[in-house]
């Protein structure tokens, strides 16, 4: 399969191509896609510019009726997209249907939206003067998204930048350029006019920097790295254009001594191991209260090492691969530095199977410290390290020292605990007795400190980013 840009309606291949190549048997090409060049960028940007008014003047009925498609097509097709999208990206084949159906989801809930679509009419300070207060889209939308999730990320930000009426460029990650592709298939066929969806292929150094140095570009969402994320608002501060950022987590799990043991062992195995580690809220610093350190650490261990690791397309498999050979090197490398730095590494080795692939076992660090890089640093992995916590006062410390602050969560039977977890964790979501990943799609979602920037993600509130407010006066 050839994934080719789509670009003012039409499907055009840049002469440069890249191969798909699945993580969990390197010898499976899934396909190649395009290598575009700036020059590929600049006519997507100009065919969204030309296409933005007339979709911005589409009546709420349109645009639900092309979301809608879109939504309907994914839900039917949950089980070929969600095959796709593991044999890409490595996480599971139960994982990769339920994205493919979340993205499904995230498109019909915004299908509503667009009928959803409210202002504010206000009376005046001054007498006989009538205020309203309205949304405008933003314009043209750059779109930026990375492999880890790589059909609902492009959801998420496809679906509310159309909901709102803005035209979009979309630039996937390079890694998995598959359920893109598939994506932008069906918005092809979606009624949707053509050039107000666009997607380009290829490096983010290069087509992704030129769409957010682009004059013509309006507003730009991203989702990845901090350094890239950090590079992209300096951009956008440059040429003034609105920004949203989703990037890197280190996220912190408390376990007190009054936690049920049996639920906050699946939580966090189910946190930090499962997509492979490989999500923004995967629970990597397990901080466990003294009187039940010990037994967390061997019952969590026994669990973690029963995990089944192999094909992603395998049944019974639990965990796949690493998405490819530069982020194993990353995870092995920073066990290494981790049982330098003093902490005792349990798992964690590679492996060799059947198929030539980036597989590794899950691993725990113990006996870490927070100023260790395992706790300071995002690995993207399936590694998770425990600290010790003398008291719920110190575990909650523990969980706050860190740069980032996308997810935290607790686990304990004690409301009053729970209570003020949730109001004094540092981060943008907080879940009680729940892994810090895994959430819903209607409502937002984003994170504090380094982990975010600007609006949030999801559910209404999406609309502060893809919309402009506009305050009108009128004396009839
Ligand atoms: P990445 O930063 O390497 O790449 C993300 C995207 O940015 C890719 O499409 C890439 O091509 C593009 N890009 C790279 N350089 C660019 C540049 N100079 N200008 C414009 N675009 C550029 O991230 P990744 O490795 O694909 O994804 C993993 C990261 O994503 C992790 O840090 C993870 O925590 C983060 N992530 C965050 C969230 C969240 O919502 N907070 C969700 C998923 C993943």
């Amino acid at each position: 399969m050839d994934y080719k840009n789509l670009i003012a309606g039409q499907w055009d291949a840049t002469s440069e191509a890249c191969p798909n190549v699945n993580p969990s048997d390197v010898s499976d090409v899934i396909g190649t896609a395009a290598q575009s060049d700036t020059a590929d960028m600049d006519r997507a940007i100009d065919s969204a510019s030309a296409a933005a008014p007339g979709w911005a003047a589409a009546t709420p009925q349109m645009r639900f009726d092309v979301l809608d498609f879109v939504g309907s097509e994914i839900l039917a097709r949950k089980a070929e997209l969600g095959q796709l999208l593991s044999r890409e990206e490595g996480k599971t084949l139960p994982e990769g249907i339920g994205e493919a159906a979340r993205a499904g989801q995230i498109f019909k809930f915004f299908a509503g939206e667009c009928l959803r679509q409210t202002g504010d009419r206000l009376a005046s300070v001054r007498p006989g003067v009538e205020v309203d207060v309205t949304r405008a889209p933003v314009g043209v939308v750059g779109l930026i998204t990375p492999w880890n999730f790589p059909i609902a990320i492009p959801a998420w930000k496809i679906a509310p930048a159309l909901a709102y009426g803005n035209a979009v460029v979309m630039k996937p990650a390079e890694l998995t350029p598959g359920c893109a592709w598939a994506l932008a298939e069906i918005i092809s066929r979606s009624g949707l006019p053509e050039g107000v969806f666009n997607i380009v292929f290829g490096k983010g150094s290069v087509v992704g920097q030129h769409m957010v140095d682009h004059p013509k570009v309006d507003a730009v969402s991203f989702t990845g790295s901090v350094p890239t994320g950090r590079g992209i608002a300096v951009a956008c501060a440059r040429s003034m254009k609105k920004v949203q950022l989703e990037m890197g987590g280190k996220n912190p799990m408390v376990v007190l001594d009054d936690a049920d043991l049996d639920l906050a062992v699946e939580a966090c195995l189910n946190g930090a191991f499962y997509s492979t580690g490989q999500r923004c809220t995967a629970s990597s610093r397990l901080i466990v209260t003294d009187g039940i350190h010990d037994r967390f650490v061997a019952a969590l261990t026994k669990a973690m090492q029963g995990l089944k690791v192999g094909n992603a397309l395998e049944a019974g498999i639990q965990m796949g691969p690493v998405v490819d050979a530069r982020q194993l090197e990353q995870n092995l490398s920073y066990l290494k530095i981790a049982a330098e730095e003093g902490g005792t590494v349990i798992g964690g080795e590679g492996l060799s199977l059947a198929q030539e692939g980036f597989y590794m076992a899950p691993a725990l660090v113990t006996e870490t410290r927070n100023d260790m890089r395992i706790n300071r640093e995002e690995v993207f992995g399936p590694v998770a390290s425990v600290l010790r916590a003398r008291d719920y006062d110190e575990a909650l410390a523990l969980a706050n020292d860190s740069t980032f602050g996308l997810s935290a969560g607790i686990c304990t039977t004690s409301l009053k605990r729970a209570s003020h977890f949730k109001a004094h964790a540092e981060a943008g979501m907080v879940m009680v007795n729940l892994p810090t990943a895994g959430v819903d799609y209607h409502v937002p979602f984003g994170g504090t400190k380094g982990s975010s920037y600007g609006a949030r993600e999801q559910g209404s509130y999406a609309a502060e980013f893809y919309t402009r407010v506009k305050t009108a006066y009128t004396l009839p």
